[in-house]
């Protein structure tokens, strides 16, 4: 019962006190190491009879659920199932518990073990590749031997936990019963990743990149989580326990009081407006928006409807939830931002792509033209939706002026079928493109004539400006979002976008920042859109700030080169104005130190 304390990334700001629930952990690294008496033998051997049999059902019923025009997408799960059911793997598992007295799942990890070293011998690299099969399955067997948890067992814990994991994918996440949890720690994961943002939408309190979360923290610990600062401690003393007790307070405190005014327009001292729109993920967190006084939703992830279900929705369906959304949010503007599935958000009937890096593979806007016939089919739904609300459509993760006329003719061949099927659509419905790559920045003077917006995704642009893949931990330290690149390229966008007479939205984690706000506002952004949490407290700093001040800190930005120098000047600068706010913030630019 020692106490430790675990530095991470804070990615959802709040603090909670509970027990600890692990619901992964990373297998093999875990699994215990014990022997079993000779009367326990023939159990072992029937506990791995049983798991392997459990998988290859759980994988068979995850194989039938796909549907047949998708079979392709099931070849993996075909060789999982394979694996599965290969009596080699099963009975060498059993030899070695049989010759050993080890338990079953260590008997498992050391028959994979076995496998390796022949496929390590291999020529081919294909075959060679192939073990990664084989170790998925067993650690998927492996966990059912521990008996580890899935996210519907979340449901049969009775009292809110701290939620402990080794990674979680959005697809995870979204399946989570957020009535059983307080808040949130991983292992994998970085400043933008999927989850964090999710955690935020959700307003639990969150951190990711603990590293040695599994080493230190068991179920049934009492943990602290600081989501302001990126600090959990296990087993605290009391003095602690009073101390975060108080500052979860003060921070529900500032709460109360942001939003008693967040309603009013995010408008400068000087008059100056900038509109504060609301990402979303799902639909249930309309009301949030509402609440915390977005102006609209500037960023509707479509993708993630499709992360927690077997099936793909149909038109119709998809139909009824933008038509619902676009209603609800009336006269407020809502942007549907076409499916931005691949790399970390992958819907369960395409499997795993597994591509070597899928940052830089098939997803978004390159996916959605692979699968012509589902985006097609989305963008009629938007397009239905279009005559019931005051609704805009982007494109995600758009590369070049090919692609854009390329999405375009996918948007042209759905009216074209709606006209055909006598559906209304609002044919003026404005169509921009999501600017997250560079290639997109340098040509954005070009790119402005050809759409209607243009909107910036930091969360990306940065992870390829910088070549920082935003879910690692390990190059968390370098992904910075007031790097001197990042900067001169959101102004360039900007000017761009302005000098072609079309407005320029921020909608990456960014926009959500205290400290990075005025820098926006000084470069003349027309709008903001941020996780609907952050509002309040964002349009409070917009309120109490001139565009002066905000064109003054930009300047003194742009003559700076070092990350750390343009940091500090910032922090200085906001922390004199903001000290409240920034106490109750877990900022992007925090952590940028390198790793101990
Ligand atoms: C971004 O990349 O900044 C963005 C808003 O999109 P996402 O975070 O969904 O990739
Ligand atoms: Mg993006």
């Amino acid at each position: 019962m020692s106490r430790v304390t675990l530095q991470g990334i804070p990615v959802s700001a709040g603090i909670s006190v509970g027990k600890a629930f692990f619901m992964n952990r990373r297998s093999f690294e875990n699994v215990p190491r014990h022997t079993v008496p000779e009367s326990l033998v023939s159990a072992e051997q029937a506990r791995l009879d049983l798991a392997f049999r459990n998988v290859h059902d759980e994988l068979t019923q995850a194989r039938d659920k796909i549907p047949t025009e998708l079979a392709d997408h099931g070849t993996i799960i075909d060789s999982h199932i394979m694996i599965s059911r290969d009596p080699k793997l099963l009975a060498r598992s059993k030899e070695i518990v049989r010759d050993t007295n080890i338990t079953a799942e260590w008997a498992l990890e050391k028959a994979v073990r076995e496998v390796e070293r022949k496929f390590e011998a291999i020529d081919d690299l294909y075959l060679r590749e192939r073990i990664s099969d084989i170790r998925l399955v067993a650690q998927r067997i492996i966990k059912k031997l521990l008996g580890q948890h899935h996210e519907e067992e979340v449901v049969g814990v009775s009292n809110r936990v701290v939620l402990m994991a080794h990674d979680l994918t959005p697809a995870d996440t979204i399946g989570l019963d957020i009535s059983k949890i307080m808040s949130l720690a991983t292992v994998e994961g970085g400043k933008t990743s999927h989850t964090g943002i999710l955690a935020r939408s959700l307003q639990i309190p969150a951190m990711v990149g603990v590293t040695d979360l599994e080493k230190y923290v068991n179920d049934g610990d009492l943990v602290i989580i600081d989501g302001l600062k990126g600090k959990l401690i296990v087993n605290p003393e009391e003095h602690e326990l009073e101390l975060y007790s108080d500052l979860k307070y003060q921070f529900e405190n500032y709460h109360k009081s942001i939003i008693r005014e967040c309603q009013l327009p995010g408008e400068t001292i000087d008059g100056y407006r900038i509109n504060v729109f609301a990402n979303v993920e799902l639909f249930e967190e309309l009301p949030a928006v509402l609440e915390n006084g977005a102006e609209g939703v500037g960023l509707y992830r479509t993708e993630y409807s499709f992360l927690s279900r077997a099936d793909l929705p149909g038109e119709d369906e998809l139909t009824d939830e933008y038509v619902q959304m676009a209603e609800m949010l009336a006269p407020r503007k809502v942007v549907f931002r076409s499916l931005d599935l691949g790399a970390d958000k992958l819907a369960k009937v395409f499997g795993d792509l597994r591509e070597p890096n899928p940052a830089l593979g098939l997803r978004a806007i390159r996916f959605s033209m692979r699968h012509r016939d589902l985006f097609r089919q989305q963008l009629k739904a938007v397009l239905r939706a279009s005559v019931t609300g005051n609704v805009a459509l982007m494109f995600p993760m758009i590369s070049g002026i090919n692609e854009i006329h390329e999405a375009k003719g996918v948007l042209r061949e759905a009216q074209a079928e709606l006209e055909k099927e006598g559906h209304a659509y609002d044919a003026d419905m404005p169509v921009g493109i999501m600017v997250e790559l560079p290639s997109t920045v340098f040509i954005a003077d070009v790119l402005a004539h050809e759409v209607d917006f243009f909107s910036v995704g930091t969360n990306d642009l940065i992870q390829y400006s910088l070549g920082i893949d935003r879910l690692n931990r390990h190059v968390s330290y370098l992904y910075q979002p007031l790097h001197p690149a990042v900067i001169r390229s959101i102004k360039y966008v900007v000017d761009a976008g302005h000098q072609a007479g079309i407005e320029v939205s921020v909608c990456g984690e960014l926009a959500s920042d205290p400290y990075c706000v005025p820098i926006l506002l000084g470069m003349g952004v027309d709008s903001i859109s941020i996780t609907p949490q952050a509002i309040p407290g964002i349009k409070r700093i917009i309120r109490q700030t001139t565009m002066e001040d905000c064109k003054n800190l930009l300047r003194e930005v742009q003559e700076l080169f070092q990350v750390s120098a343009i940091n500090h000047t910032v922090r200085d600068t906001i922390f004199r104005r903001f000290p409240e706010e920034l106490t109750f913030y877990a900022s992007i630019l925090d952590n940028e130190e390198l790793p101990a």
